[in-house]
Formats: C-alpha cells, structure tokens, sequence
C-alpha cells in the first residue's frame, strides 16, 4: 500500500528532503502536539513524518524554525507545502445534501483561502492548501484525504 503520510511543514522536495535530513529528532521532540513519528521499517527508516488521521499538523511551525539541516526549511505557513487535501463530493454529508456540516471549514487554519464555502455553504478545496490535514481528521465522513507533496512532484 502507498505510504500517504506527509513530510513536516517547510520539507524541501522529497530527494532533497532524504539527502538533507539527518534523522536528528529534533523536529519530533519540539513538536508541542505530538504529530510526527520517524518512520520505521526498511524503506527511509529514521525520517519523520505525520499521519494526518492520528495528529494532523496545527502549523504552529516550530519544527522547520528548528531543523538543523534545511530539510525543512524556515518558511511562512502559506508556503510550508506539505501536500495538498482532496475532498470526495460523493462522501460529504453536505455535498450528499444529508446535513450541513462546516468542519473542515471551520478548523482549517487558512480558512477562507484554502477552504471556501461555495454558496455559502459546499466546502471547496482551493489550491491554497498547504496540506496540514486537519480537514482529513475532522471530517466525520472521512470525505477528504490529504496527497502529500512528493505525489505532486514532477
Ligand atoms: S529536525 Fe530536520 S534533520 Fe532532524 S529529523 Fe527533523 S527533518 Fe530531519
Ligand atoms: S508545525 Fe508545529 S504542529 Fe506541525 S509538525 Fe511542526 S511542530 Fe508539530
Ligand atoms: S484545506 Fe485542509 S489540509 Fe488544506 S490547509 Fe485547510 S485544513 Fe489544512
């Protein structure tokens, strides 16, 4: 199965990302919500990343302030680049027109930029997301899945 998680905020481009880090931790221990785990198993073993199901990133951008190695680089939200969320109409209670729910819109910290209510009322992605993942965590439908940035890489 693909690995979907998501490379902290300010990650530079996924090759240069596994040439710069040095798998120091220091991201994961500065991390004031827990959201990244260095990953285990045989494929870049030792590299963090976040599984925006378990503890989405808040951007409160503290590790990429921090990073020693410019892996992840010292940059505004707006430009941390962690991926980009992708919201199935097919599944959302208030595209389906079963509920008016708003809570991807509501959490989204670029609300208004990188959510916008259509209408007044239908979420809609707009290529302002960074790809915190929030959206994907909250979603009582599980209607959004965050792509990491190294998927839209070309
Ligand atoms: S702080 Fe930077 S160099 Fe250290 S593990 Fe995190 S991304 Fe890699
Ligand atoms: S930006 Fe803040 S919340 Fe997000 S992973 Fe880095 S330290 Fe954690
Ligand atoms: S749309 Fe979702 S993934 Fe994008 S910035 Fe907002 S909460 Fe984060």
């Amino acid at each position: 199965m693909l690995n979907r998680l998501l490379r902290p905020p300010g990650a530079v481009p996924e090759k240069a990302f596994l040439h710069r880090c040095i798998q120091c931790g220091q991201c994961v221990q500065v991390c004031p919500f827990d959201c990244i785990t260095m990953r285990t198993g045989w494929f870049h073993s030792g590299t963090p990343e976040i599984d925006p199901r378990v503890s989405p990133c808040k951007l409160c951008m503290r590790c990429s302030a921090i990073c020693p190695s410019d892996a992840l680089e010292d940059v505004p939200i707006e430009k941390s680049r962690m991926g980009t969320a992708k919201l199935n109409k097919d599944e959302c209670h208030t595209w389906m027109g079963f509920i008016l729910c708003r809570s991807c819109f509501e959490r989204c910290p670029l609300k208004g930029k990188a959510i916008l209510l259509d209408k007044g009322i239908y979420p809609v992605i707009t290529d302002q997301c960074v790809g915190c993942g929030i959206c994907e965590y909250v979603c009582p439908k599980k209607a959004i899945v965050t792509i990491p940035a190294r998927f839209l890489e070309t």
